[in-house]
Protein backbone atom coordinates (compact mmCIF):
# COMPACT_ATOMS: atom_id res chain seq x y z
CA UNK A 1 0.00 0.00 0.00
CA UNK A 2 1.63 3.57 -1.28
CA UNK A 3 0.21 6.60 -0.19
CA UNK A 4 -0.27 10.03 -1.42
CA UNK A 5 -0.56 13.04 -0.41
CA UNK A 6 -4.22 15.52 -0.21
CA UNK A 7 -2.15 18.31 -1.94
CA UNK A 8 -0.21 15.95 -4.84
CA UNK A 9 3.06 17.19 -3.86
CA UNK A 10 5.09 14.21 -3.03
CA UNK A 11 5.73 10.97 -4.47
CA UNK A 12 4.28 8.06 -3.23
CA UNK A 13 5.19 6.84 -0.01
CA UNK A 14 5.21 3.57 2.44
CA UNK A 15 3.28 3.23 5.26
CA UNK A 16 5.96 3.29 7.36
CA UNK A 17 7.45 6.62 5.51
CA UNK A 18 3.92 7.62 6.35
CA UNK A 19 4.40 7.38 9.84
CA UNK A 20 7.53 8.98 10.08
CA UNK A 21 6.17 11.87 7.84
CA UNK A 22 3.41 12.88 9.99
CA UNK A 23 2.22 15.80 7.87
CA UNK A 24 3.10 15.43 4.38
CA UNK A 25 6.11 17.96 3.26
CA UNK A 26 3.77 19.55 0.87
CA UNK A 27 1.49 21.34 3.71
CA UNK A 28 -0.87 18.19 2.72
CA UNK A 29 -2.25 15.00 4.42
CA UNK A 30 -1.34 11.57 3.79
CA UNK A 31 -3.94 8.82 2.26
CA UNK A 32 -3.43 5.50 0.89
CA UNK A 33 -3.71 5.67 -2.82
CA UNK A 34 -6.54 3.33 -3.17
CA UNK A 35 -9.11 2.28 -0.31
CA UNK A 36 -9.45 -1.54 -0.38
CA UNK A 37 -13.13 -2.99 -0.73
CA UNK A 38 -13.43 -6.17 1.42
CA UNK A 39 -15.64 -8.91 0.11
CA UNK A 40 -18.48 -10.21 1.63
CA UNK A 41 -17.29 -13.86 2.12
CA UNK A 42 -13.98 -12.12 3.73
CA UNK A 43 -16.41 -9.75 6.03
CA UNK A 44 -18.53 -13.16 7.06
CA UNK A 45 -14.91 -14.67 8.16
CA UNK A 46 -14.28 -11.96 10.70
CA UNK A 47 -17.33 -12.43 12.21
CA UNK A 48 -15.53 -14.13 15.63
CA UNK A 49 -12.59 -12.25 15.44
CA UNK A 50 -11.11 -10.91 19.12
CA UNK A 51 -10.48 -7.11 18.79
CA UNK A 52 -7.12 -7.49 17.88
CA UNK A 53 -7.36 -10.58 15.77
CA UNK A 54 -9.80 -8.40 13.72
CA UNK A 55 -7.41 -5.01 13.99
CA UNK A 56 -5.07 -7.31 12.57
CA UNK A 57 -6.71 -8.09 9.53
CA UNK A 58 -7.85 -4.33 8.85
CA UNK A 59 -4.42 -2.94 9.31
CA UNK A 60 -2.83 -5.09 7.11
CA UNK A 61 -4.92 -4.31 4.52
CA UNK A 62 -2.91 -1.22 4.78
CA UNK A 63 0.36 -1.82 6.35
CA UNK A 64 2.58 -4.03 3.85
CA UNK A 65 5.93 -3.11 4.89
CA UNK A 66 5.87 -4.50 8.65
CA UNK A 67 6.28 -8.91 8.80
CA UNK A 68 3.02 -9.73 10.21
CA UNK A 69 4.46 -11.63 13.26
CA UNK A 70 6.05 -7.91 14.31
CA UNK A 71 2.95 -5.99 13.39
CA UNK A 72 0.76 -8.78 15.74
CA UNK A 73 2.75 -7.84 18.83
CA UNK A 74 2.61 -4.16 18.34
CA UNK A 75 -1.23 -4.57 17.96
CA UNK A 76 -1.15 -7.00 21.16
CA UNK A 77 0.67 -5.10 23.37
CA UNK A 78 -1.36 -1.59 22.42
CA UNK A 79 -4.33 -3.19 23.56
CA UNK A 80 -2.78 -5.16 26.65
CA UNK A 81 -2.59 -1.84 28.83
CA UNK A 82 -6.45 -1.67 28.32
CA UNK A 83 -9.07 -2.65 31.87
CA UNK A 84 -10.92 -5.24 29.52
CA UNK A 85 -9.93 -7.36 27.36
CA UNK A 86 -12.94 -6.66 24.59
CA UNK A 87 -11.18 -3.20 24.30
CA UNK A 88 -14.07 -1.47 22.82
CA UNK A 89 -17.02 -3.50 24.78
CA UNK A 90 -20.92 -2.99 23.37
CA UNK A 91 -23.55 -1.86 25.93
CA UNK A 92 -27.09 -1.64 25.43
CA UNK A 93 -29.69 1.07 26.46
CA UNK A 94 -32.66 2.28 25.17
CA UNK A 95 -32.46 1.18 21.81
CA UNK A 96 -28.92 2.54 21.49
CA UNK A 97 -25.78 0.39 21.01
CA UNK A 98 -23.02 2.18 22.80
CA UNK A 99 -19.68 1.55 22.34
CA UNK A 100 -17.29 2.20 25.21
CA UNK A 101 -14.05 3.51 23.76
CA UNK A 102 -12.48 4.53 27.37
CA UNK A 103 -11.09 1.91 28.46
CA UNK A 104 -7.53 2.77 27.82
CA UNK A 105 -5.11 4.28 30.80
CA UNK A 106 -6.85 7.70 30.49
CA UNK A 107 -9.85 7.17 30.09
CA UNK A 108 -10.82 8.41 26.77
CA UNK A 109 -10.68 6.92 23.01
CA UNK A 110 -7.58 8.92 22.09
CA UNK A 111 -5.67 6.11 24.06
CA UNK A 112 -7.08 3.38 21.40
CA UNK A 113 -4.94 5.20 18.80
CA UNK A 114 -1.75 6.72 20.66
CA UNK A 115 -0.82 3.19 22.69
CA UNK A 116 -0.67 1.81 19.16
CA UNK A 117 1.23 4.98 17.51
CA UNK A 118 3.73 4.63 20.22
CA UNK A 119 4.01 1.22 19.93
CA UNK A 120 4.44 1.87 16.06
CA UNK A 121 7.48 4.46 16.60
CA UNK A 122 9.51 2.48 19.13
CA UNK A 123 9.31 -0.20 16.53
CA UNK A 124 10.46 2.27 13.67
CA UNK A 125 12.99 3.82 15.73
CA UNK A 126 14.43 0.81 16.54
CA UNK A 127 14.99 -0.88 13.14
CA UNK A 128 16.07 2.88 11.58
CA UNK A 129 18.46 2.82 14.83
CA UNK A 130 17.02 6.33 15.63
CA UNK A 131 15.64 8.56 18.24
CA UNK A 132 12.46 11.25 18.54
CA UNK A 133 11.69 14.05 20.85
CA UNK A 134 8.53 14.61 20.71
CA UNK A 135 6.78 17.87 21.19
CA UNK A 136 3.46 19.15 21.72
CA UNK A 137 0.74 21.10 23.19
CA UNK A 138 -2.58 20.23 24.68
CA UNK A 139 -5.73 21.63 25.79
CA UNK A 140 -6.31 18.24 28.19
CA UNK A 141 -7.05 14.94 26.78
CA UNK A 142 -4.15 14.42 23.85
CA UNK A 143 -1.46 15.26 25.97
CA UNK A 144 -2.23 12.24 28.53
CA UNK A 145 -2.88 9.43 25.77
CA UNK A 146 -0.06 11.04 24.21
CA UNK A 147 2.37 10.26 27.70
CA UNK A 148 0.84 7.12 28.43
CA UNK A 149 1.68 6.28 24.75
CA UNK A 150 5.23 6.26 24.79
CA UNK A 151 6.37 6.86 28.32
CA UNK A 152 9.17 4.35 29.15
CA UNK A 153 10.09 4.06 25.06
CA UNK A 154 13.87 3.85 25.26
CA UNK A 155 14.39 6.02 21.90
CA UNK A 156 11.24 8.50 22.61
CA UNK A 157 11.69 11.40 24.86
CA UNK A 158 8.05 13.54 25.15
CA UNK A 159 7.74 17.42 25.99
CA UNK A 160 4.40 18.46 25.93
CA UNK A 161 3.24 21.98 27.13
CA UNK A 162 -0.56 22.37 28.75
CA UNK A 163 -1.49 25.98 30.04
CA UNK A 164 -1.15 26.15 34.15
CA UNK A 165 -4.74 26.24 35.53
CA UNK A 166 -6.44 25.98 33.04
CA UNK A 167 -6.93 21.84 32.41
CA UNK A 168 -8.82 19.69 34.58
CA UNK A 169 -7.52 18.44 37.81
CA UNK A 170 -7.24 14.62 36.39
CA UNK A 171 -6.59 15.34 33.43
CA UNK A 172 -3.34 17.98 34.85
CA UNK A 173 -2.94 14.82 37.17
CA UNK A 174 -2.78 12.59 34.29
CA UNK A 175 -0.03 14.15 32.95
CA UNK A 176 2.17 15.32 35.84
CA UNK A 177 1.79 11.59 37.65
CA UNK A 178 3.67 9.91 35.10
CA UNK A 179 7.49 10.42 36.26
CA UNK A 180 9.14 8.01 33.78
CA UNK A 181 12.67 9.88 33.09
CA UNK A 182 11.64 10.35 29.27
CA UNK A 183 8.13 12.29 30.11
CA UNK A 184 8.84 15.94 30.76
CA UNK A 185 5.71 18.18 31.59
CA UNK A 186 5.83 21.54 30.88
CA UNK A 187 2.76 23.85 32.42
CA UNK A 188 3.35 27.54 31.11
CA UNK A 189 1.61 30.68 32.13
CA UNK A 190 -0.32 30.95 29.50
CA UNK A 191 -3.15 30.02 27.28
CA UNK A 192 -3.32 26.62 25.36
CA UNK A 193 -3.21 29.13 22.21
CA UNK A 194 -0.09 30.45 23.72
CA UNK A 195 1.29 26.72 23.96
CA UNK A 196 0.44 26.04 20.05
CA UNK A 197 1.88 28.98 18.68
CA UNK A 198 5.17 27.98 20.65
CA UNK A 199 4.99 24.61 19.58
CA UNK A 200 4.48 25.63 15.93
CA UNK A 201 7.32 28.35 15.49
CA UNK A 202 9.82 25.62 16.80
CA UNK A 203 8.78 23.02 14.26
CA UNK A 204 9.28 26.17 11.64
CA UNK A 205 12.84 26.73 12.51
CA UNK A 206 13.97 23.38 10.30
CA UNK A 207 17.16 23.13 11.68
CA UNK A 208 16.32 22.80 15.04
CA UNK A 209 14.21 20.40 13.84
CA UNK A 210 16.50 18.19 12.24
CA UNK A 211 19.08 18.02 14.86
CA UNK A 212 16.89 17.70 17.61
CA UNK A 213 14.76 15.33 15.95
CA UNK A 214 11.37 16.81 16.81
CA UNK A 215 8.38 14.44 16.00
CA UNK A 216 4.85 15.49 16.77
CA UNK A 217 1.89 13.68 17.80
CA UNK A 218 -1.28 14.86 16.98
CA UNK A 219 -4.13 14.30 15.11
CA UNK A 220 -2.85 13.79 11.39
CA UNK A 221 -1.28 11.14 11.58
CA UNK A 222 -2.09 8.43 9.35
CA UNK A 223 -1.21 5.73 11.88
CA UNK A 224 -4.23 7.54 14.53
CA UNK A 225 -6.93 7.37 11.79
CA UNK A 226 -6.19 3.70 10.92
CA UNK A 227 -6.39 2.13 14.50
CA UNK A 228 -9.96 3.90 14.73
CA UNK A 229 -11.32 2.21 11.36
CA UNK A 230 -10.83 -1.26 13.29
CA UNK A 231 -13.70 -0.72 15.98
CA UNK A 232 -15.79 0.66 13.36
CA UNK A 233 -15.89 -2.62 11.68
CA UNK A 234 -15.98 -4.47 15.44
CA UNK A 235 -18.96 -2.72 15.98
CA UNK A 236 -20.53 -3.18 12.54
CA UNK A 237 -19.73 -7.02 12.83
CA UNK A 238 -21.41 -7.24 15.95
CA UNK A 239 -24.66 -5.08 15.80
CA UNK A 240 -25.97 -5.71 12.26
CA UNK A 241 -27.73 -8.85 11.63
CA UNK A 242 -30.20 -10.13 8.89
CA UNK A 243 -33.07 -9.03 11.24
CA UNK A 244 -31.44 -5.01 10.28
CA UNK A 245 -30.56 -5.29 6.55
CA UNK A 246 -27.42 -6.47 7.68
CA UNK A 247 -26.63 -2.75 8.10
CA UNK A 248 -25.67 0.27 11.00
CA UNK A 249 -25.21 3.91 11.52
CA UNK A 250 -22.99 5.05 13.75
CA UNK A 251 -22.63 8.42 16.23
CA UNK A 252 -19.63 10.02 16.20
CA UNK A 253 -18.92 13.17 18.97
CA UNK A 254 -17.05 15.24 16.50
CA UNK A 255 -13.87 17.70 16.82
CA UNK A 256 -11.12 17.49 14.67
CA UNK A 257 -12.91 14.94 12.25
CA UNK A 258 -10.50 12.27 12.84
CA UNK A 259 -12.82 9.76 14.68
CA UNK A 260 -15.56 10.34 11.98
CA UNK A 261 -13.02 10.19 8.97
CA UNK A 262 -12.00 6.67 10.51
CA UNK A 263 -15.69 6.25 10.02
CA UNK A 264 -15.98 7.30 6.54
CA UNK A 265 -12.78 4.88 5.52
CA UNK A 266 -14.76 1.62 7.40
CA UNK A 267 -17.71 2.76 5.34
CA UNK A 268 -15.64 2.37 1.73
CA UNK A 269 -13.62 -0.90 2.88
CA UNK A 270 -16.77 -2.78 3.98
CA UNK A 271 -18.86 -4.56 1.76
CA UNK A 272 -21.49 -1.63 0.32
CA UNK A 273 -24.07 -0.75 2.45
CA UNK A 274 -22.55 -2.41 5.57
CA UNK A 275 -22.19 1.33 7.40
CA UNK A 276 -25.81 3.07 6.04
CA UNK A 277 -24.98 6.78 7.81
CA UNK A 278 -22.28 8.24 9.99
CA UNK A 279 -24.19 10.97 11.86
CA UNK A 280 -21.42 14.05 12.63
CA UNK A 281 -22.47 15.62 16.22
CA UNK A 282 -20.98 19.05 17.21
CA UNK A 283 -21.36 21.07 20.16
CA UNK A 284 -22.14 24.83 20.06
CA UNK A 285 -18.57 24.58 17.93
CA UNK A 286 -20.73 24.02 14.72
CA UNK A 287 -18.78 24.47 11.51
CA UNK A 288 -18.85 20.55 10.94
CA UNK A 289 -22.88 20.59 11.29
CA UNK A 290 -23.00 23.19 9.43
CA UNK A 291 -21.09 21.59 6.33
CA UNK A 292 -23.25 19.03 6.22
CA UNK A 293 -26.50 20.87 6.58
CA UNK A 294 -25.99 23.49 4.17
CA UNK A 295 -22.99 23.31 2.74
CA UNK A 296 -21.48 26.18 4.50
CA UNK A 297 -17.60 25.60 6.01
CA UNK A 298 -16.62 28.68 7.42
CA UNK A 299 -14.76 29.64 10.37
CA UNK A 300 -16.58 30.95 13.79
CA UNK A 301 -14.99 31.95 17.01
CA UNK A 302 -14.33 28.98 19.67
CA UNK A 303 -16.75 28.61 22.21
CA UNK A 304 -15.56 26.87 25.45
CA UNK A 305 -18.38 23.97 26.18
CA UNK A 306 -18.55 20.93 28.69
CA UNK A 307 -17.56 18.91 26.26
CA UNK A 308 -14.11 20.80 25.77
CA UNK A 309 -12.12 18.12 23.51
CA UNK A 310 -14.81 19.05 20.63
CA UNK A 311 -13.89 22.79 21.15
CA UNK A 312 -12.80 22.91 17.68
CA UNK A 313 -13.31 25.59 14.69
CA UNK A 314 -10.74 24.16 12.01
CA UNK A 315 -10.93 20.57 11.93
CA UNK A 316 -7.16 19.03 11.34
CA UNK A 317 -8.49 16.34 9.07
CA UNK A 318 -11.27 17.73 6.99
CA UNK A 319 -8.64 18.34 4.34
CA UNK A 320 -9.09 14.30 4.08
CA UNK A 321 -12.61 13.99 3.19
CA UNK A 322 -12.34 17.26 0.98
CA UNK A 323 -9.85 15.10 -0.89
CA UNK A 324 -12.54 12.66 -1.89
CA UNK A 325 -15.48 15.23 -2.06
CA UNK A 326 -13.49 16.87 -4.87
CA UNK A 327 -12.92 13.44 -6.63
CA UNK A 328 -9.09 12.55 -4.94
CA UNK A 329 -8.33 15.69 -7.59
CA UNK A 330 -5.13 17.03 -5.74
CA UNK A 331 -5.06 20.16 -7.63
CA UNK A 332 -8.81 21.07 -6.17
CA UNK A 333 -7.85 19.72 -2.75
CA UNK A 334 -4.98 22.11 -2.35
CA UNK A 335 -6.88 25.24 -3.95
CA UNK A 336 -9.92 24.81 -1.52
CA UNK A 337 -7.48 24.44 1.02
CA UNK A 338 -5.19 27.56 0.51
CA UNK A 339 -8.61 29.79 -0.33
CA UNK A 340 -9.85 28.17 3.37
CA UNK A 341 -6.26 29.62 4.40
CA UNK A 342 -7.35 32.83 3.03
CA UNK A 343 -10.69 33.36 3.20
CA UNK A 344 -11.70 31.38 6.29
CA UNK A 345 -14.18 29.67 4.60
CA UNK A 346 -15.67 27.18 1.50
CA UNK A 347 -18.76 27.02 0.54
CA UNK A 348 -19.56 23.71 -0.35
CA UNK A 349 -23.41 24.16 -1.06
CA UNK A 350 -22.59 22.62 -4.74
CA UNK A 351 -21.68 19.36 -3.31
CA UNK A 352 -24.79 18.59 -0.38
CA UNK A 353 -25.92 16.23 -1.68
CA UNK A 354 -22.87 14.28 -1.80
CA UNK A 355 -22.05 14.99 1.62
CA UNK A 356 -25.34 13.89 2.35
CA UNK A 357 -24.90 10.05 0.98
CA UNK A 358 -22.59 9.79 3.79
CA UNK A 359 -23.29 12.14 7.16
CA UNK A 360 -26.30 13.47 8.72
CA UNK A 361 -25.00 16.25 11.11
CA UNK A 362 -26.56 18.12 14.37
CA UNK A 363 -25.04 20.13 16.90
CA UNK A 364 -26.14 20.02 20.38
CA UNK A 365 -26.36 23.02 22.68
CA UNK A 366 -25.38 22.82 26.40
CA UNK A 367 -28.68 22.53 27.74
CA UNK A 368 -29.23 19.45 25.05
CA UNK A 369 -25.74 17.54 26.51
CA UNK A 370 -27.41 18.16 30.24
CA UNK A 371 -30.55 17.10 29.59
CA UNK A 372 -29.30 14.18 27.46
CA UNK A 373 -27.27 12.85 30.45
CA UNK A 374 -30.26 13.16 32.71
CA UNK A 375 -33.37 11.70 31.14
CA UNK A 376 -30.36 8.81 30.01
CA UNK A 377 -29.77 8.36 33.26
CA UNK A 378 -33.32 8.73 34.75
CA UNK A 379 -34.59 6.08 32.08
CA UNK A 380 -31.91 3.50 31.95
CA UNK A 381 -29.47 3.96 34.69
CA UNK A 382 -26.64 4.88 32.24
CA UNK A 383 -24.10 7.79 32.96
CA UNK A 384 -22.39 9.08 30.19
CA UNK A 385 -20.05 12.08 29.99
CA UNK A 386 -20.88 15.15 28.30
CA UNK A 387 -19.01 14.20 24.70
CA UNK A 388 -20.88 11.16 24.23
CA UNK A 389 -24.04 13.03 25.24
CA UNK A 390 -23.52 15.13 22.20
CA UNK A 391 -23.39 12.13 20.32
CA UNK A 392 -26.26 10.43 21.94
CA UNK A 393 -28.39 13.81 21.39
CA UNK A 394 -27.86 13.40 18.01
CA UNK A 395 -28.53 9.83 17.48
CA UNK A 396 -31.78 10.31 19.30
CA UNK A 397 -33.17 12.80 17.18
CA UNK A 398 -32.08 10.78 14.32
CA UNK A 399 -33.65 7.01 14.98
CA UNK A 400 -34.36 5.22 11.49
CA UNK A 401 -36.66 2.23 11.83
CA UNK A 402 -34.95 -0.82 11.68
CA UNK A 403 -31.69 0.55 11.16
CA UNK A 404 -29.06 0.42 14.58
CA UNK A 405 -27.40 3.41 16.26
CA UNK A 406 -24.00 2.39 17.08
CA UNK A 407 -23.10 5.63 19.47
CA UNK A 408 -18.89 6.07 20.40
CA UNK A 409 -18.66 6.99 24.05
CA UNK A 410 -15.61 8.70 24.06
CA UNK A 411 -14.38 9.38 27.45
CA UNK A 412 -15.37 7.92 30.93
CA UNK A 413 -17.54 10.09 32.92
CA UNK A 414 -15.36 10.30 35.59
CA UNK A 415 -13.59 12.39 33.82
CA UNK A 416 -16.03 15.04 33.31
CA UNK A 417 -17.13 14.52 36.99
CA UNK A 418 -18.50 18.15 37.56
CA UNK A 419 -21.18 18.31 34.49
CA UNK A 420 -21.45 14.62 34.71
CA UNK A 421 -22.85 15.31 38.97
CA UNK A 422 -24.85 17.80 38.19
CA UNK A 423 -26.70 16.44 35.19
CA UNK A 424 -27.46 12.98 37.26
CA UNK A 425 -27.91 14.96 40.46
CA UNK A 426 -25.48 12.54 42.58
CA UNK A 427 -22.35 12.04 43.27
CA UNK A 428 -20.14 9.48 40.95
CA UNK A 429 -18.23 6.49 41.82
CA UNK A 430 -14.80 7.44 40.28
CA UNK A 431 -12.75 4.85 39.01
CA UNK A 432 -9.65 3.77 40.79
CA UNK A 433 -7.04 4.97 38.35
CA UNK A 434 -8.80 8.60 38.96
CA UNK A 435 -8.98 8.19 42.89
CA UNK A 436 -5.59 7.17 42.96
CA UNK A 437 -3.89 9.59 40.90
CA UNK A 438 -4.63 12.73 43.69
CA UNK A 439 -1.90 10.77 46.10
CA UNK A 440 0.51 9.92 42.88
CA UNK A 441 3.85 12.03 43.04
CA UNK A 442 3.73 14.55 40.08
CA UNK A 443 6.60 16.47 38.12
CA UNK A 444 6.18 19.15 36.22
CA UNK A 445 8.15 22.31 35.56
CA UNK A 446 6.47 25.72 35.54
CA UNK A 447 8.09 28.33 32.43
CA UNK A 448 6.85 31.39 30.76
CA UNK A 449 5.17 31.01 27.74
CA UNK A 450 8.26 32.08 25.86
CA UNK A 451 9.59 30.42 23.50
CA UNK A 452 13.52 30.63 24.09
CA UNK A 453 12.80 29.20 27.02
CA UNK A 454 11.28 25.88 26.37
CA UNK A 455 13.89 25.55 23.65
CA UNK A 456 16.28 25.50 25.43
CA UNK A 457 14.65 23.32 27.56
CA UNK A 458 13.70 20.96 25.05
CA UNK A 459 17.72 21.60 24.32
CA UNK A 460 18.98 20.30 27.34
CA UNK A 461 16.70 17.66 27.26
CA UNK A 462 16.42 16.32 24.42
CA UNK A 463 17.33 12.46 23.67
CA UNK A 464 20.33 12.06 20.70
C1 LIG B 1 -10.73 14.14 20.82
C2 LIG B 1 -12.07 13.84 21.38
C3 LIG B 1 -13.24 13.90 20.59
C4 LIG B 1 -13.23 14.38 19.15
O1 LIG B 1 -12.62 13.49 18.25
P1 LIG B 1 -12.07 14.02 16.85
O2 LIG B 1 -11.33 12.88 16.27
O3 LIG B 1 -11.20 15.19 17.16
O4 LIG B 1 -13.25 14.42 16.03
C5 LIG B 1 -14.43 13.53 21.18
N1 LIG B 1 -14.49 13.16 22.48
C6 LIG B 1 -13.39 13.08 23.26
C7 LIG B 1 -13.54 12.67 24.68
C8 LIG B 1 -12.14 13.42 22.74
O5 LIG B 1 -11.04 13.35 23.54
Amino acid sequence: MQYISTRGGIDPISFTEAVMMGLATDGGLLLPRAIPRIGASTYEKWQNLSYTELAFEVMSRFIDDIPEAELRNIIERSYATFDTEEVAPLVHQGGLHIMELFHGPTLAFKDIALQFLGNIFEYLLEKQDSVMNILGATSGDTGSAAIYGVRGKERINIFILHPQGRVSAVQEKQMTTVTDSNVFNIAIRGTFDDGQAIVKSIFNDLDFKDNHHLGAINSINWARILAQVVYYVYASLHISNHENDNTVNFAVPTGNFGDIFAGFIAKRLLPEGSIRTLLLATNSNDILSRMVNDGDYSLGEVAATSSPSMDIQSASNFERYLYYLLDEEPNRCKQAMEQFADTGKLDLADFKDQIQRNFIAEAATEEDVVKTIASVYKDHGYIMDPHTAVGVHCALKHVEKGVPICCLATAHPGKFGNVVEEAIGKDLELPESIKSLMDKQSRCELMDADKNQIRDFLSANAIH
